[in-house]
């Protein structure tokens, strides 16, 4: 569910007309909707009542600091990867006892900032990671709270880049050798075991993935508790899929209603990773059409946001909708949507029928609020795009457009060149 839709042909975002907010700030622009994302992360909470939870919003699908701020103010946490995600989840004003920190690859620096700031937990993905973190923490003479990542080999049935749970992986434990590294955490003197983590993948649109995965998380859960483990936090990850183009994924009360009950008598909280499902459809890309070329059997729509501000289609091949922000009765056309990057696989969509554009007429990516904007770069040296908010009328800019100058700003000229 989001809050864009059309008002006699016209693409609004809430109450705003997109092509007033696409004359306003410019474009390539992304645009989000604040009631969806307040209604994204009440969809979470709600769903889970009064059973003790958290949930951490996953801040790689999305970084702006506006959004981070208005779920802070919903009370939300943070799943962060890096230390630069934690600066901006407190920042933002997430409070760091309601924070995890995942990562494959956390260096000594990212985690004594961690600590520092007294996160919730450390989720730990190796054996190697353990002793690194009890380590820094002994010099700080801090514990560690920690959960450790388990993988439980759970096929979560999405695109292979973004699925993570399964033997192959680089991602987490083996839940063979769950145990194992349990109890070398245990013998690890500045290293406190609060929890069980698991995440599967991401772009799940099947309930199944989910309910298996927790069914062999508990199994541990159940058997650490017995061995006297403080298992105090459940986290069982994000991964819950969106509507692209004609999936139907779960609600989080459809997959609550089926958690729950499998959880419900062991004193745990619970915590959850949402990102995509949180920000995805709460975010449009707009773009402008430049040109119209015609190929042999198609034609080229080529527009002004390209593989640097939308990087799924290029690389996952993902599907987004694209839908012209003023609808006319046109007849339609077979196009490939395509930005102005010098690179074949910079494209938005692959012949795809769309009703005729034309020149200097917008167009609007649908679902691209997450691992869009987070993704991008300055690829061929093309400023970041500008991100707009619209809550109701009202509409405010919460990243400016990058100019030429940032292009160059951090760069700095050898003396032998000056
Ligand atoms: C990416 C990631 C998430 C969020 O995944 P979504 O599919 O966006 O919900 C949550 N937890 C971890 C550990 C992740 O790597």
């Amino acid at each position: 569910m989001h809050f864009f839709h059309y008002r006699q042909n016209e693409l609004y975002a809430e109450d705003v007309p997109v092509r007033l907010l696409a004359e306003k700030y410019g474009t390539p622009l992304y645009v989000y909707s604040y009631n969806t994302l307040v209604r994204h992360f009440k969809a979470y909470d709600e769903a889970y009542g009064t059973f003790p939870h958290v949930i951490c919003y996953a801040l790689k699908a999305n970084t702006n600091g506006a959004i981070l701020k208005l779920l802070a103010k919903q009370g939300c946490g943070a799943d962060i990867v890096s230390g630069g995600e934690l600066f901006r989840a407190l920042k933002a004003g997430i409070p760091a006892g309601k924070i995890v920190y995942a990562g494959v690859g956390k260096t000594e620096d990212e985690i004594r900032f961690a600590l520092k700031s007294g996160v919730l937990m450390f989720n730990v993905e190796s054996a190697d990671e353990l002793r690194e973190i009890d380590r820094v923490a002994g010099t700080m003479k801090m514990k560690a709270p920690v959960a450790l990542r388990i993988n439980p080999d759970i096929d979560p049935q999405t695109h292979p880049y973004i699925s993570t749970g399964m033997k192959e992986h680089k991602f987490g434990i083996s839940i063979d050798d769950a145990l194992e590294h349990y109890r070398i955490a245990s013998r690890l003197r500045n290293i406190e075991i609060v929890g069980v983590q698991k995440h599967i993948g991401s772009q799940i649109t099947k309930i199944t993935p989910f309910v298996d995965a927790v069914k062999r998380i508990l199994i541990l859960v159940d058997e650490l508790k017995r061995r006297k483990f403080n298992i105090r936090y459940l986290d069982i990850g994000g991964g819950l899929g969106i509507t692209y183009l004609n999936e139907k994924p779960p609600v989080p009360a459809d997959i609550a209603k089926q958690l729950l009950p499998l959880i419900n008598g062991r004193e745990v909280t619970l915590v959850m990773e949402p990102g995509r499902s949180i920000v995805g459809n709460a975010g449009i890309l707009v773009t402008k059409t430049l040109y119209l070329k015609k190929g042999e059997g198609k034609t080229f729509v080529i527009v002004d946001a390209g593989m640097n501000d939308l990087m799924r289609p290029s690389l996952y091949d993902a599907y987004h909708h694209i839908t012209p922000v003023a609808r006319r009765k046109r007849g339609q056309i077979r196009a490939d949507i395509v930005g102005p990057i010098c690179e074949s696989g910079d494209f938005l969509a692959k012949e795809r029928m769309i009703y005729g554009v034309r020149r200097g007429e917008y167009l609007a990516v649908m679902s691209a609020g997450a691992y869009g904007m987070s993704m991008s770069s300055n690829y061929n040296s093309r400023p970041k795009a500008a991100e707009v908010l619209v809550n109701g009328g009202k509409h405010s800019l919460i990243s400016k457009r990058g100019t030429y100058e940032d292009l160059v700003s951090h760069e700095v000229m050898p003396g032998f060149l000056r």
